[in-house]
């Protein structure tokens, strides 16, 4: 008989959002009237900008002209948009042929499918918080995982230890949940450390656009020596609204061998094998994000995001609560009041002003004790909840 990959069975429940559903879900039969604000949401609210809906108008109505039409893309990803991409990359001082990008269906397809790369007893070294697929998709492939604690010591940004045999590094900066971004010298500590080894990081750069501050790396190809030891994954899901349209892009750079095979290769003959690439339609979309319209128009969106951030920022600093984050990046990561768990203070906000967050329990033990909020919410909501946070707050901090 097959047998199943058996390690799915040691798959945790994907619990935390399946928990909150049901918290929610039991509040609302008992006040059907309330209204909530949910600043636990990771997905984003506004519309994709209007240089991007052009761009796709204009590619499905080439795709009814016999002279316009696209059949099967490259693999790996139009010439077009691995060109801008690269180019973008370029406009910050990172070089990198456009053959070292590969345009992806989204950055957690990426996750998932990259460690195929890797041989499958390996050991993943992952902290402890941290956005829960790293961990899931390395349980699947049977790897040891080691968890890397993060707290307020560090700055909820650690830093690796000698004493931790990692081959496949997690690295998520800005990070979600906790909104920490690693500066260059932080970083160049992990790259030394990586290339010593002979390991691998995966460095997750969802978040980059919402960096402010010129003097934090947005790529990790920004770091002398990475491109010797790091993949970089990338998507247009919170730069530029693409969560349900599905876009990201990875850089492999050619440099980055182990035990004789160029990973860039490697994943070219991947893509080649398991994909068709992706659809014409969406990279035209993609590319239309790389213009200078383009540009403009997603920051106009990043800027409602950021300003929320500033709501939600200003009224922790009144309150005198320590947190991390909502500067540089999306999430703001606050310390739960008076001692309080992470699911109690949960519960404290639904039943009492109809606050939704996001528990740091539900992200590993070292974030107990925490509390994520999310800026991707209407400014109009974000604002009631400050409000409403400050008011009941204030008896608690
Ligand atoms: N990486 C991190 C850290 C994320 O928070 C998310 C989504 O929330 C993703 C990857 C997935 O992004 P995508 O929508 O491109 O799959």
């Amino acid at each position: 008989m097959l047998k199943p990959n058996m390690h799915y069975a040691e798959l945790r429940d994907s619990y935390l959002f399946a928990r909150i559903g049901a918290k929610i879900k039991d509040y609302q039969k008992e006040h059907p009237e309330a209204r909530l604000y949910r600043l636990g949401i990771g997905d984003v609210t506004r519309p994709l900008c209007p240089a991007v809906i052009a761009a796709l108008h204009e590619a499905v109505d080439d795709q009814g002209s016999f002279d316009r039409f696209h059949g099967y893309m490259p693999e790996c990803g139009a010439p077009f948009l691995r060109e801008a991409i690269a180019s973008h990359y370029a406009a910050r001082g990172v070089a990198l042929s456009a053959d070292e990008v590969f345009v992806s269906g989204g950055a957690s397809d990426e996750l998932g499918d990259i460690t195929d790369l890797f041989a499958h007893p390996c050991r993943a070294l992952m902290t402890d918080p941290t956005y829960p697929a790293y961990m899931d998709a390395s349980v699947m492939a049977g790897r040891e995982v080691t968890r890397l604690p993060a707290g307020e010591e560090n700055g909820f940004l650690p830093l690796p230890d000698e004493s931790a045999e990692a081959d496949l590094i997690y690295l998520c900066s800005p990070n979600n949940p906790t909104g920490a971004v690693y500066d260059r010298e932080r970083l160049k500590i992990w790259v030394d450390y990586a290339n010593r080894r002979g390991a691998v990081i995966l460095f997750d750069a969802a978040y980059e656009a919402f960096i402010e501050d010129s003097t934090l790396p947005h790529s990790i190809f920004e770091i002398e020596g990475a491109r010797s030891c790091a993949i970089e994954i990338c998507s247009l899901s919170k730069t530029a609204g693409f969560t349900g349209t599905r876009l990201g892009y990875t850089v492999i750079p050619r440099e980055l061998v182990r035990d004789g095979m160029c990973l860039r290769d490697m994943w070219v003959r991947n893509r080649t094998t398991k994909t068709n690439g992706i659809s014409y339609i969406l990279q035209k979309g993609g590319a239309a994000v790389f213009t200078e319209e383009g540009q403009r128009q997603i920051f106009d969106n990043i800027r409602v995001y950021r300003e929320n951030a500033r709501v939600l920022t200003e009224t922790f600093d009144r309150l005198g609560a320590w947190y991390i984050g909502g500067k540089n990046a999306p999430y703001v990561w606050v310390k739960c009041p008076a001692g309080m768990d992470s699911w109690s203070f949960f519960d404290l906000l639904l039943r009492e002003i109809g606050v939704i967050g996001t528990p740091g329990e539900g992200f590993g033990a070292s974030g107990e004790g925490y509390f994520r909020f999310s800026t991707f919410g209407s400014p109009e909501d974000t604002r009631e909840a400050a409000s409403r946070l400050e008011r009941l707050l204030k008896q608690y901090y």
